[in-house]
């Protein structure tokens, strides 16, 4: 790692941040610890000036170039890491995170859709999004790839919230047309509405839009065609829905597109899967359906937390690797259990425990920075700490006395390590950093 010349006693200026302690991000998907893509840095200086990493480099490299790495505020017990980014996530979910009793279609009906039908007020849907933000930052969540609800007046408000906060944020309004409540469905296609908010919101500040029908049953036909036509006059945006999750739902897609030879078929005959596609989960997935979204370049979701709670089957990692497909990871709240990516990372390595794959810490902390990162074209801006990247940056740090300190002081190598902040490190993140602003910093203990 290199970059940046120093300056005296960095910390003391306006608009500088200087912090001293491991550094860890990557530059290429790692397999193991000796992996060229792994910048490690046992005692490093991370240096953010007016939203930028100007410094990332060795403590005693710093020092020989006139720098005092004392100057820095010490974080030698803590892990500097880049900030997390969630690849899958619904915003009006939050506060039903964590409601029991049912699977997919179900939880949608008793849980997920009264949650979203009260962002139809517009003063709740803005303090949510406010409460949403707030949140993913106290998790060393920087940036994620959100639903909103089917409201436009709510999606705009998230953005709003995002652009105040200056974190770099993709999003959209849910399609829906034909499923679930009736007041929590486009009154028409949606398409004019969503076209409005790409012009107001994608490319502005940090923002980026994606146009997301909910998933492909509660759509009609004309919706899936206008949302690929969106694609095709506004380059740049995402397509972010849902695939494969749950066998239900597969069923019911099977009912709803007699026609269609396959899931990923129908989304295909819409246009709507490429590059700049993001597919949550793809659990059930024929061959053909995985070769082709590898061929494509579309990115599938991981959303392990999820997949659990709600019994809807376990990714096989390795079979997505072989088949060339771009992998992400997500926690899917309010399906997924926790708002940490570090525990969802954990539930990842048990969900790949489960189909005899071993899912390497290292190869899911890239994962949940510099892979998601590239899943939405944003490598070289974040998702890695090197100099002229944008400062969003987390640093994790045992609380006193806990289980995972005891765990840390027993760490043999950086795998023991992060493994131990993946398993143990839920409630680790003590300081969150957005475009080199301090907008989360935990209390003592
Ligand atoms: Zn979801």
């Amino acid at each position: 790692m290199t970059g940046g010349s120093p300056s005296a006693n960095p910390g003391a200026a306006p608009g500088v941040v200087a912090l001293r302690g491991p550094v860890l991000s990557f530059s290429a998907r790692p397999a193991d610890e000796r992996s060229a893509g792994v910048d490690h840095l046992p005692d490093g200086v991370v240096i953010m000036r007016d939203g930028r990493l100007e410094t990332v480099m060795a403590a005693d490299a710093y020092r020989r170039q006139g720098g005092d790495p004392d100057a820095c505020e010490d974080l030698r017990d803590s892990l500097i890491v880049p900030g997390l980014i969630d690849l899958h996530i619904h915003c009006p979910q939050m506060d039903v995170i964590a409601s029991y009793g049912s699977q997919l279609l179900d939880w949608l009906e008793r849980y997920a859709y009264p949650a979203e039908l009260a962002f139809a007020d517009p003063e709740h849907a803005r303090s949510q999004c406010g409460r949403f933000l707030d949140r993913l930052a106290a998790h060393g969540t920087t940036s994620a790839l959100v639903l909103g609800t089917v409201h436009a007046a709510a999606t705009d408000a998230l953005f709003d919230e995002a652009a105040r906060r200056r974190v770099r944020l993709a999003a959209g309004k849910v399609l829906m047309n034909r499923h679930g409540p009736r007041a929590l469905r486009d009154r028409t296609d949606g398409i004019d509405e969503t076209a409005a908010l790409i012009e107001r919101w994608h490319g502005r500040d940090r923002l980026a839009y994606a146009v997301t029908p909910r998933f492909a049953i509660a759509c009609s036909e004309d919706q899936l065609r206008g949302a690929g036509k969106l694609l095709e006059r506004y380059p740049g945006v995402y397509l972010h829905t849902h695939l494969a999750e749950h066998p239900e739902e597969l069923a019911a897609t099977a009912r709803t597109f007699p026609d269609a030879a396959d899931y990923v078929g129908v989304y295909e005959r819409f246009g709507l899967v490429g590059p700049q596609s993001v597919f949550a989960h793809g659990i059930h997935l024929s061959d053909s359906e995985l070769g082709r979204l590898g061929a494509a370049g579309a990115t599938i979701a991981f959303c392990p937390s999820s997949n659990l709670f709600l019994g809807s089957g376990l990714l096989d990692l390795a079979r997505v690797d072989r088949a060339g497909v771009n992998l992400g990871v997500a926690t899917d709240v309010g399906a997924g259990t926790s708002f940490s990516m570090l525990s969802t990372l954990a539930d990842g390595y048990r969900v790949a425990q489960l189909t005899s794959t071993s899912w390497h810490p290292l190869t899911a902390l890239y994962t949940a920075t510099l892979g998601n990162a590239r899943a939405l074209g944003w490598d070289g801006r974040v998702g890695r700490l090197a100099p002229g990247h944008e400062a969003d940056v987390v640093v994790l740090s045992p609380h006193p006395d806990s289980v995972l300190a005891d765990r840390l002081r027993l760490a043999s190598s950086l795998t023991d390590t992060v493994f131990a902040y993946l398993m143990l490190g839920g409630d680790a993140v003590s300081r969150t950093y957005v475009a080199g602003r301090p907008v989360y910093r935990r209390e003592a203990g």
